[in-house]
C-alpha cells in the first residue's frame, strides 16, 4: 500500500473541519492542530451552570450547503442534526415603539407591512423577488467556484452579471427603490450586520440574505449551534482525521517555493505535503509567514466590525423575549458611521438578543433563561482612543433599558446569577483574529470573488486557505463552501503537480 498524502491544517474552525474531512474523504491522512482547548472557533460555545450558550452564531442558515456538505462526506445531515424552523425569524423592534415580526407567513407579512407604508408589501415581494435571483446567481456564478486567475472572474460572461447582481449599487441606496419609510430600508437591510458590513458599504446583491431568511428558512440545531460541530466532527473522525488541541502554532517555516512544516509554542515541528491555513487569513501572513509586505497589504485593507457580547445566565424566565429579537436605534446612518469609520459604539447602539430556551429547553435550567446579547461595535484601531471598560458600561445600560420599557423585563437585573463578556480583545487574543474583527476581512467590492484574498499562497504552492476572510467569504454557509473550494483545488492542483514525482510523508512531529 503507498503512503497516503498528507495534509496539516491550522485551526479548527468550522473551515478547518470540513475541509479536513473532504480531505480525508479524498484520500489524504490528515491533522488538525488547533490553538484552544476544543473545535468550532467562533462557531464555539460556554456551558456554566445548566446554561449553554453559543458563542457566535445563533443563526443556521442555507440548510442546503450544509446538507451537501455532510453527503459529500457519505453522510445524512438528518442523522446527525434534529433542525427546527425558527418562524417568525426574528422580531424587529423600533425605537419608536413599532415592532415588525419578519415573517415567512405572506399574509401576516401584508398586513403588518400595510400597516406602515400601502405600497410596502408589493416592494417587499419584489425585493424578495430580486433577493432569491441575487441568491441564485451568486451561489452558482460567484460564490460557488474558483477563480484562477482575474480574466475568468471579470470574463465576457461574468461582466453582465456584475450589473445583473447591482454589485456595484449600495445595498440602502438600493433597498430605497422597493421602500419608502426609513424603518422599513432598516428592517430589510440590517442583515448585513450578521456579515459585519454596512448597509451603506455593502453592495446590493445582500438582499439575497433576506431572500435567504425568509424563503429558505433560519433554522436551529436542537442542542444549539455547536450540535452541528459536533457533528462534522464526529464525521471527520469517522474518516480518520486526527485532532491535536491546545496545539497553537507560532511559526510557519518555508523555503523559496513551499512550506516545509509548521512549528507549535512549545517547539515540535510538523512537517507534511500540504497545508491548510483556517485561521484567520491576515492573521496567519502577518504572524506566521515571513512575508511582510503581504502582510502589510492585508493589514490595510478592510475589515467587518466587531462586537460587545453579554452571556447572562438568568435564574427567571421572560417568555415574552422571542429566540431572536433584534432592537434598531434611531440614529440608524449615524450609527454605522460610528462602527466603520470612527471605530466605536454608536451614541444609539443597536443590538440583537438571543434566547434559545425559547425553542431548546436543554439551553437553560427549568424555570430559567439562558440570554445572549450581540452589540455591534467598530473593530481595535491602534490609532483612535477607544475605552473598552466605558463602551461595555454603555452597552448594557442601553439593552437593560430597552429590554425594561419595551418588553417589561424591568428586574431583569435582579436575576441575572452570572455575565461572561467578550469585546474586540476577546476575539482577537481567543481567535487570533486580525483587529479582533468578529466577522473577518470585509465583503466590499474590491474584497470579493477574484479581489479577495485567494484561497492558494501566491508564492507557497502548497499552502492553501479555508475561512471566512478567503474566497467565498464569512458566515457558517460560505465557510462551508470554502471548504469545499479550496479541497477541490487542492485536488486539482496537487494531482498535476505530483502525477509523476509524488514522494508522500507522513505526518509526524520531526522534532518532538
Ligand atoms: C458574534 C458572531 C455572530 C455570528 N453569527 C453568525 C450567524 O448567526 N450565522 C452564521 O452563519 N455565521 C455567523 N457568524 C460568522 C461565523 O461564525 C464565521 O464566519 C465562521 O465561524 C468562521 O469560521 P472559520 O473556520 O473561518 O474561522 P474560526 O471560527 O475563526 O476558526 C479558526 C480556528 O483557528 C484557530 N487558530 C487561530 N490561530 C491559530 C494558531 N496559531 N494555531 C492553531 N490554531 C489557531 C482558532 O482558535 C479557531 O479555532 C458569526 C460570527 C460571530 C463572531
Amino acid at each position: 500500500m503507498p503512503n497516503k498524502p498528507t495534509a496539516i491544517v491550522i485551526g479548527a474552525g468550522i473551515g478547518g473541519i470540513a475541509t479536513a474531512a473532504r480531505l480525508a474523504k479524498n484520500g489524504y491522512e490528515v491533522t488538525v492542530l488547533e490553538k484552544n482547548e476544543t473545535p468550532g472557533g467562533r462557531c464555539n460555545q460556554i456551558i456554566r451552570d445548566g446554561h449553554r450558550f453559543d458563542i457566535g452564531p445563533t443563526l443556521f442558515l442555507m440548510p442546503e450547503i450544509w446538507e451537501e456538505t455532510f453527503a459529500s462526506l457519505g453522510e445524512k445531515m438528518s442523522d446527525h442534526l434534529d433542525l427546527r424552523r425558527i418562524d417568525p425569524t426574528y422580531k424587529v423592534h423600533f425605537d419608536d415603539g413599532l415592532q415588525l415580526e419578519l415573517t415567512s407567513n405572506i399574509g401576516s407579512m401584508q398586513t403588518q407591512l400595510e400597516n406602515v407604508e400601502k405600497t410596502a408589501f408589493t416592494g417587499f415581494l419584489n425585493y424578495i423577488a430580486e433577493g432569491g435571483k441575487h441568491y441564485k446567481v451568486s451561489v452558482e456564478k460567484f460564490v460557488g467556484r474558483n477563480f484562477y486567475n482575474i480574466f475568468e472572474y471579470f470574463s465576457p460572461a461574468n461582466l453582465p452579471l456584475l450589473f445583473k447582481l447591482k454589485a456595484l449599487k449600495k445595498h440602502f441606496a438600493n433597498v430605497g427603490t422597493f421602500f419608502k419609510d426609513e424603518r422599513l430600508k432598516a428592517a430589510f437591510t440590517f442583515q448585513n450586520m450578521y456579515l459585519g458590513l454596512s448597509p451603506y458599504d455593502a453592495p446590493a446583491t445582500y438582499s439575497l440574505l433576506q431572500y435567504t431568511e425568509l424563503a429558505e428558512g433560519v433554522w436551529y440545531p436542537m442542542g444549539g449551534m455547536y450540535a452541528a460541530i459536533q457533528a462534522l466532527v464526529h464525521v471527520a473522525e469517522k474518516l480518520g482525521v486526527k485532532f491535536i488541541y491546545n496545539a497553537p502554532i507560532r511559526r510557519i517555516h518555508v523555503n523559496a517555493k513551499k512550506v516545509v512544516a509548521v512549528e507549535l509554542e512549545d517547539g515540535r515541528q510538523f512537517n507534511s505535503d500540504i497545508f491548510v491555513g483556517n485561521a484567520d487569513l491576515p492573521y496567519i501572513y502577518k504572524e506566521l509567514l515571513p512575508d511582510r509586505a503581504e502582510a502589510k497589504k492585508l493589514e490595510d485593507k478592510l475589515y467587518t466590525c466587531s462586537t460587545i457580547m453579554f452571556y447572562w445566565g438568568v435564574d427567571k424566565e421572560y417568555k415574552q423575549i422571542a429566540h431572536h429579537n433584534v432592537f434598531l436605534g434611531g440614529e440608524y446612518k449615524a450609527s454605522f458611521e460610528k462602527i466603520f469609520n470612527e471605530h466605536t459604539l454608536p451614541e444609539v447602539p443597536s443590538f440583537y438578543v438571543h434566547a434559545p430556551a425559547r425553542t431548546d429547553k436543554s439551553a437553560a435550567p427549568e424555570g430559567q433563561e439562558t440570554l445572549y446579547v450581540l452589540v455591534p461595535v467598530g473593530h481595535l484601531d491602534a490609532r483612535s482612543e477607544q475605552d473598552w471598560g466605558a463602551m461595555i458600561k454603555r452597552a448594557r445600560k442601553t439593552v437593560f433599558n430597552r429590554l425594561a420599557n419595551e418588553m417589561g423585563a424591568t428586574d431583569l437585573k435582579e436575576h441575572i446569577k452570572f455575565e461572561i463578556v467578550y469585546q474586540p480583545k476577546v476575539w482577537k487574543e481567543r481567535f487570533n483574529l486580525e483587529k479582533g474583527s468578529a466577522f473577518g476581512l470585509s465583503h466590499n467590492f474590491t474584497q470579493v470573488g477574484y479581489l479577495r484574498p485567494q484561497n492558494r499562497h501566491k508564492q507557497y504552492k502548497n499552502l492553501y486557505f479555508a475561512g471566512a476572510s478567503t474566497h467565498p467569504g464569512t458566515g457558517l454557509p460560505i465557510v462551508l463552501l470554502s471548504a469545499k473550494l479550496t479541497t477541490q483545488r487542492i485536488l486539482k492542483e496537487q494531482a498535476k503537480l505530483h502525477a509523476k514525482t509524488f514522494q508522500p510523508s507522513n505526518v509526524q512531529p520531526v522534532n518532538a
